[in-house]
């Protein structure tokens, strides 16, 4: 069936009409996403049409967005809607995020219109085999030769990278570490399709193999050496969408319980009047609740460029998964044996939100990363509101 794209001029960013295209648009071809491994490409061009691509730039930056508080909105909403979806976001945003903050003008002026526009997508390739949650321990190699750059390596689970046209890539250098913007379209480029993934299985992951890949000079995104400092920044975003569109798996779960609760009667009564069921439906209410206002103090500090953001983003995250999959574990249970069925929408939510535990840092990563800083602030941590 063909999607009604919409027109880009005037779309306010509120929630109720960003949870109206959800709905209409998203959220009915979800499972069909998560069966086929593939997000219809309708689906795609509406986001496009509507400008939701570029929201990770504000319009006074040249993308089309509003602010962190609207782009948490805009990633809540999706991750309701459809994880892999939003995980196409996300990883589209962290790349075009990086591009228009440290990229050269040559880099810029070719690719950063396109990702805006959703003309191009872009894809984060940063795991490899060895490097999981310790990145810092990449080994593809960026030769300087001549007027260029020639990469090699082999980058795993890349979401959106079946389908991406801009991939950002980490490498060693001779001098460290740095990010490199590839053309998926480069003759050193082959990519691998990842099937049968827990979640998100719409987001089109693949291997990226990168062999002898010739880039011109230009091509480096930040200083040489200061790849490590690009992919914190970029980490960032992802994990502020991640945590946004964890608290949309969560208001998915609550929804679908609290319906399902209201029409199936065991011992008599609806399942909502089972006290047991009520625990179940508290617990969902109050951690939406928790984790839609850690990731609004997120997106408010990052409005207001306060570095405290950075904390706020790895605590929303850390809480925001964790709840995720307790909400989405708790909600197959609520609906018994048809949790475990297709007919329901909730074993995928399950399957989807264990795999927000695992990218954009583990939760065990920013539990590392919590302590750590609680630790070593003791006083800010206590006075932070
Ligand atoms: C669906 C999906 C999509 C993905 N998309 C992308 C993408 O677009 N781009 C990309 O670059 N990567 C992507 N990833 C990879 C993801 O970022 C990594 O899987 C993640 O960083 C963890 O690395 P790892 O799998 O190697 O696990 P490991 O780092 O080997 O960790 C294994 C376990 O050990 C724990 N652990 C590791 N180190 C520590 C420590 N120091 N202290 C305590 N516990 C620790 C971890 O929390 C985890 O539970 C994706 C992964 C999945 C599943």
């Amino acid at each position: 069936m063909a999607v009604d794209t919409g027109v880009q001029s005037g779309f306010a960013w509120s929630r109720g009409e960003l949870g109206a295209f959800v709905d209409e648009v998203v959220a009915p071809r979800a499972a069909e996403a998560d069966r086929t491994g593939r997000i219809d490409p309708d689906v795609l061009s509406a986001c496009a049409a509507r400008g939701l691509w570029g929201a990770v730039l504000p319009v006074a930056q040249g993308g089309t967005g509003v602010g962190m508080v609207a782009l948490a909105r805009l990633h809540e909403e999706a991750g309701r809607g459809c994880s892999a979806l939003r995980s196409l976001l996300t990883v589209h945003s962290m790349a075009l995020y990086a591009l228009h903050r440290w990229g050269t003008d040559g880099v810029r002026q070719r690719w950063q219109a396109a990702l805006v526009a959703g003309e191009a997508l872009g894809a984060f390739c940063l795991t490899e085999a060895e490097a999981g949650s310790d990145f810092a321990a990449i080994r593809t190699s960026a030769r300087q030769r001549g007027d260029g750059w020639i990469l090699d390596g082999h980058k795993l689970w890349v979401t959106g990278g079946q389908l991406a046209d801009v991939l950002l890539v980490f490498a060693r250098t001779q001098t460290g570490p740095a990010a490199f913007v590839v053309d998926a379209a480069n003759p050193g480029v082959r990519r691998i399709p990842v099937p049968g993934v827990t979640g998100t299985r719409g987001s089109q992951v693949a291997e990226i193999v990168l062999d002898h890949c010739e880039l011109p000079l230009d091509a480096i995104v930040g200083p040489e050496g200061m790849g490590l400092a690009v992919a914190t920044g970029v980490l960032d975003i992802g994990r502020f969408s991640v945590a946004a569109g964890c608290v949309g798996i969560l208001q998915a779960c609550l929804r679908a319980c609290v319906d399902y609760a209201g029409l199936r009667r065991q011992g008599g009564a609806p399942l909502r009047d089972h006290q047991l069921v009520q625990q179940l439906i508290s617990a969902m209410a109050v951690d939406t609740r928790a984790a839609r206002a850690l990731v609004g103090q997120a997106a408010r500090l990052k409005d207001e460029g306060s570095p405290d953001t950075i904390m706020a983003t790895c605590i929303a995250k850390q809480f925001a998964a964790t709840a995720a999959v307790a909400a989405a574990n708790d909600a197959v249970q609520l609906h018994g044996a048809r949790g475990c069925s297709d007919d329901y929408p909730v074993g995928r939510y399950l399957r989807d939100a264990k795999v927000m535990e695992i990218i954009e840092g583990s939760t065990q990563m920013q539990h590392v990363l919590i302590a750590d800083d609680a630790c070593r602030n003791r006083a800010r941590v206590v006075i932070v509101e």
